[in-house]
């Protein structure tokens, strides 16, 4: 372990462009302080809010959208391109990591840091989503969770410490503790047992976390789809010396409109000086739904997958480049985008690359590259943009501006189901 660690950061010293610990707007971490959270400005209107996020690795300005690399890699673009685009902080999949390449690996490259060469700011989930929606469970118990690998059935054990241990091999600069994730819907009973056994995992994490001045821990309040509990558990969880807060079990199959009573049951009840981060949601729409609510930082795999299926966030909705009418499109996919992708090329060789399939591939490879920095750029500038508003004062306009010009692609859906005759 000990020497694990020192190459970990032998690994990272050696690493090229790590960036300053701050920039000017916030004094440096104090040794023993994993992280700082600061709101530098309220909307009078609603709960949004901007803040100032200072990590080990750099400062995130908040609030902010993280890219996912769920297997230490954000899907087709390196940590150049996510420079460009803006991003400061990403998403890495603890359950994904620990069952390839194995933790002990990572840390034997310098972390997650010096494995990826990602030099900014990175979080790692627990793995408790994943276990409770891809591993073939087994068993849960308080003790334990027993679950299948869903690569090779391997039987796989996790407990509250056992995360934890994993966690602070792979080195992100936020963790969160395992959770008890159920799906959409499941009995009020299950919920209230699930979210009850979340609670003594939190307390068990927190006693058991392993670099505590170096990687701050975000507590999970779960709740089901039962407002009350929510506000329960918000407490409970909010009342635990954590760190900051990972909203759990929402977008799990919900409704939106339940989606969003639950959020509003949460986050009142949690600290206000603390950060919040709603797991898992993610397109254009939800992000200023959430930011509304007071969410301070969103996670998705949304819109690298999107991407890669042909759809391209434009300001007026989501597009399908390998439709017809953009082979001959000589502009860029959004004239208003200033992502590299719209700089360079035109919708029509877009077009072109992914409808350039045959036996070996679906696609170009090229296109997996152009597609995904744009749909990331999209949602980065769309969260820059509302923070600037909300600095600015202006944040419900900008909301409603840009609602007004983007449909939603399950409003679309509805819109054609419609549209099409029945009988
Ligand atoms: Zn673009």
């Amino acid at each position: 372990m000990a020497s694990e660690r020192d190459e970990a950061a032998e690994q990272e010293a050696a690493m090229p462009g790590g960036r300053a610990a701050h920039d000017g707007e916030m004094e440096p971490l104090k040794a023993g302080e994993p992280l700082r959270f600061r709101v530098v400005s309220r909307d009078a209107r609603s709960r949004a809010r901007a803040g100032l996020l200072l990590t080990p690795h750099g400062l995130v300005r908040t609030p902010v959208f993280m890219p996912v690399g769920t297997h230490a890699t954000v899907k087709a673009v390196g940590p150049d391109d996510l420079e460009a685009i803006g991003a400061s902080v990403v998403l890495s999949n603890t359950y994904h990591l620990l069952l390839r390449p194995g933790p002990e690996l990572v840390a034997r490259f310098g972390g997650l840091h010096g494995f990826m060469r990602w030099p900014g700011p990175i979080l790692t989930d627990s793995g408790g989503f994943q276990v409770f929606s891809l591993g073939k469970l087994r068993e849960v118990t308080d003790a334990k969770v027993t679950f299948r690998s869903h690569l090779d059935g391997a039987e796989v054990v996790m407990t509250p410490e056992s995360v934890m241990h994993t966690e602070a091999l792979l080195g992100a600069d936020i963790i969160l503790p395992l959770d008890e994730c159920l799906p959409y819907p499941c009995a009020p009973e299950a919920g209230k047992a699930a979210t009850e056994r979340t609670h003594r995992w939190a307390e068990r994490a927190l006693a058991a976390r392993e670099r505590p001045g170096e990687q701050a821990l975000f507590g999970i309040p779960q709740g089901s789809m039962d407002a009350a509990l929510r506000a329960e558990s918000a407490r409970f969880t909010g009342s635990l010396p954590f760190d900051g807060f990972s909203i759990g079990g929402l977008s799990v199959g919900e409704p939106k409109p339940l989606m969003w009573t639950m959020l509003e049951a949460t986050i009142p009840e949690l600290p206000d000086g603390k950060p919040r981060h709603l797991l898992g949601v993610g397109s254009p729409d939800d992000l200023l739904e959430g930011i509304e609510r007071g969410v301070d930082m969103f996670d998705c795999v949304l819109p690298t997958r999107t991407a890669r299926t042909g759809g391209l966030y434009t300001a007026s909705g989501r597009l399908n480049i390998r439709s017809a009418p953009f082979r001959e499109e000589r502009g860029p996919v959004d004239p208003t985008c200033d992502c590299y992708t719209c700089r360079t090329f035109s919708a029509g060789y877009l077009h072109h690359l992914i409808r350039a399939e045959d036996d070996e591939s679906r696609g170009e490879l090229l296109y997996y590259r152009l597609a995904s920095i744009h749909n990331l750029r999209f949602l980065i500038r769309l969260v820059e943009g509302a923070r600037a508003a909300i600095i600015a004062g202006t944040f419900p306009e900008y909301k409603a501006a840009f609602l007004a010009g983007f449909t939603p692609p399950d409003r679309e859906a509805e819109e054609r189901k419609r549209q099409r005759p029945r009988g």
